[in-house]
This record gives C-alpha cells, structure tokens and sequence, in this order.
C-alpha cells in the first residue's frame, strides 16, 4: 500500500446558524493513499464540500485530527501540495485567463517559466485561444476548465475537484476527467472528486458516500442518489 497522503480521524465539523447547530461533517475517520482516486458522492448538502474545505486547509475542525505525514509539519500544506477546484469556479476578475493560472506559481515564487506553464496547462485543457480572455468574458464551463488548470499547475501531490462536471456538457465533462487521470497517472498524485454523476465516480477505483455528514469510506457500489 502506498504511504498515507492525509489522515482524518474522528473529524466533526459543525456550523451555529442562528440558534441552530447544523452537523456538516460527524465523526469522519479516512485515509487518503498517494495515487488513489475517490469519488466522493452524496446527495445535496450532506457534507461533500465540507470534507474537501477541510482537506484543503480552507476550514478548521470543530473536532477531531487531521495529519499529512507526507508534509513538512511546519509548512501550509497548501498551495504548494493540494490543487483545489472549487464547486463554483473563483477566478479572479481583474486577470485574464492565463494570468489566473499563472497566480499559484507566482505565489509559490516559481515565477521564472510561470507564463510558459501557465500556458502549457491551458493547452491540455484543450483552453490556449481562451488565455487573454477575462473571465467575465468566459462561459460558465469554460470558466470550470481554466480553474481546474489553475489548480493543477503546480502539480500538487493531492488533487480535490469539488463538482468539477457540474457546469460541463457530457462530453466535455469526459475530456477533463480524462485529463485528470492522465495528469495523477503521470504525477502519482491523490485524487478525489466530489460529484452527483454516477458514471465519473464509476471511472474512480474507490466511491465514498456522505449522507446526513456521515461519511462511509466502505467502498460499497450502490445508488447514493
Ligand atoms: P454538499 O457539498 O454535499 O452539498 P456542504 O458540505 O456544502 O454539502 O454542506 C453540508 C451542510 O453544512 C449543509 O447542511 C450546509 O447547509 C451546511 N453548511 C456548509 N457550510 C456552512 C457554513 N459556512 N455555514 C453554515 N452552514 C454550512
Ligand atoms: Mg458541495
């Protein structure tokens, strides 16, 4: 078995709304191995984006222990090691497509080749006649794709893609799952991917379900939906 990427154990998260306590997240307990793929599935609002704020270091746990033995201890793991694509695709008004992905390169001051990268992932993505648009001068979609470039370019040892289909078309959805795999194939990194569509989580070795914020990492094939 390959080394453990991230371990959760007993992690609850919940959120005060008003006088209400809403429980995102119960008691998850998870290992996440380099060169995994997990799809993570559940229906609306049973705690998927939670996991993965989690995961990602966007978010801090009401309970519970997160480690990433492979990380140095007193280093963010992020951005340097997790590439994110969130649910709805956060670009950044003011930069054109290219300069959007080019941004976690410069953060990390691997700035010499950032625009030839930045570049070089538009073009996987199929994206590079897209590059000097801004993003209100994109689709919804293709808005989707050049984020996930952006979250991919510093080839990150764990990839999380929240929905990463959800604003894609069948075919074009395929394309970046195929993507996706050839990149983690070709890096050995983690993925994990939340999504409502059976036949992605079906093209990952492993199928998490979330229900109520309980999360079963048995990996039992059923309808979660
Ligand atoms: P999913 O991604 O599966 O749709 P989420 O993780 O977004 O689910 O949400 C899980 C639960 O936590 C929902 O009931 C949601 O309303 C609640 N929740 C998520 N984020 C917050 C927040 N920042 N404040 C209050 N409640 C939240
Ligand atoms: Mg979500």
């Amino acid at each position: 078995m390959a080394d453990p990427v991230l371990i959760f154990q007993d992690v609850t998260r919940k959120f005060v709304v008003g006088a209400e306590e809403v429980t995102a997240l119960a008691n998850a307990s998870c290992v996440i191995h380099a060169g995994d793929r997990i799809a993570v599935m559940g229906p609306s609002g049973s705690g998927k984006s939670t996991l993965m704020a989690l995961i990602a270091q966007l978010d801090m746990p009401s309970s519970g222990a997160i480690s990433w033995p492979k990380f140095p201890p007193a280093e963010s793991v992020r951005p340097k090691y997790i590439g994110l694509s969130f649910q709805s695709p956060s670009l950044i008004a003011a930069l054109t497509a290219v300069e959007n992905v080019e941004v976690p390169l410069l953060v990390l001051e691997l700035g010499s080749k950032a625009r030839e990268k930045a570049f070089e992932m538009l073009k996987v993505f199929g994206l590079e006649h897209l590059a000097d648009r801004l993003p209100e001068e994109l689709s919804g979609g293709q808005a989707q794709r050049i984020a996930m470039a952006r979250a991919l370019v510093t080839s990150p040892a764990l990839i999380l893609a929240d929905e990463p289909t959800g604003q894609l078309d069948q075919e074009t959805g395929h394309l970046v799952m195929r993507k996706l795999k050839e990149i983690s194939d070709t890096t050995g990194a983690a993925l994990l991917i939340a999504t409502h569509d059976p036949i992605i989580a079906a093209e990952m070795n492993t199928v998490w379900h979330m229900r109520y914020g309980a999360l079963d990492t048995s990996n039992r094939i059923r309808n979660a939906l």
